[in-house]
């Protein structure tokens, strides 16, 4: 399998993935439709189907040309979107099973930015959305900060660390300036940090990076970390031992920075 990043709009990832044996196609969160159409020209693959992580118009923006262009085209994302996604059919549901060409997937139930946020796993490349980014996660609009914590902390956490994360938006330089700002001795997002520096001008710069490398890197992914939870408790006063107020204070600390 073959994952080809789209870079769309000002700073959204849709992707290509494509079952080389089959020649067929899937593309994850088509935000504009003409980079992606380009794309499939360029690639000459057969797409079959759009997986949608969620609703929001910059990750669904080329739907509808998509399904203009190419007939038949079956439309997926969460059950919980269904009537926000135009052309939904096929309803998914945690742990919902589906293929792509040879290609095996599973919807991962991530809520939290919003109500039917979804991820997918196609094999060991996770599509996040905008419930995980390089070095950050997505805000809080429609779930809670419970739900958010378990869907990054306990589903998401479970996957192999070898993991690769597809993100929804190139957010990550900013993302590990605030890291950086949580945890200023922590020498792996200092490297990453220098690492992004020297690709500067490169796109796509941070797309993918890996579950190690959030886990080693990512505020969110590190609550329970004591640099983190006693920064956190001394900056908002919240109990460093109780890890769901840490992570709900340091998500109202990165809407503020
Ligand atoms: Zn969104």
């Amino acid at each position: 399998m073959k994952v080809i990043t789209i870079p769309c709009s000002f700073d959204n990832y849709a992707y290509l993935v494509i079952c080389e044996e089959t020649g067929e196609a899937v593309v994850v969160d088509p935000s504009e439709f003409y980079p992606v159409y380009l794309e499939l020209e360029k690639r000459k693959v057969r797409l079959a189907a759009v997986y949608c992580t969620h609703h929001h118009a910059d990750h669904i923006g080329g739907l509808e040309e998509l399904r203009d262009e190419f007939d038949g085209l079956t439309i997926c994302g969460s059950e919980k979107d269904a009537g926000r996604i135009p052309g939904m059919i096929c309803l998914l549901t945690e742990s919902s099973r589906f293929s792509a060409g040879m290609i095996r997937g599973r919807v991962i139930s991530t809520p939290g930015h919003t109500e039917g946020s979804v991820c997918y796993i196609f094999n060991e490349h996770l599509f996040t959305g905008d419930t995980l980014f390089g070095g950050g996660c997505g805000r809080i609009f429609e779930g809670t900060p419970g739900e958010m914590y378990d869907s990054l902390n306990v589903k998401l956490k479970k996957l192999p660390m070898g993991t690769k994360i597809y993100f929804g938006h190139e957010y990550t330089l900013q993302n590990l300036k605030f890291a950086e700002f949580v945890e200023p001795d922590n020498m792996a997002i200092k490297e990453r940090l220098e690492e992004i520096g020297r690709k500067q001008g490169i796109s796509p710069v941070t797309s993918p990076s890996t579950l190690q490398l959030e886990c080693a890197t990512n505020p969110f992914l590190r609550c329970q970390e004591v640099g983190v939870s006693k920064m956190v408790a001394g900056k908002c006063g919240v109990d460093p031992f109780d890890v769901l107020s840490v992570f709900t204070a340091l998500r109202g600390m990165k809407d503020n920075f």
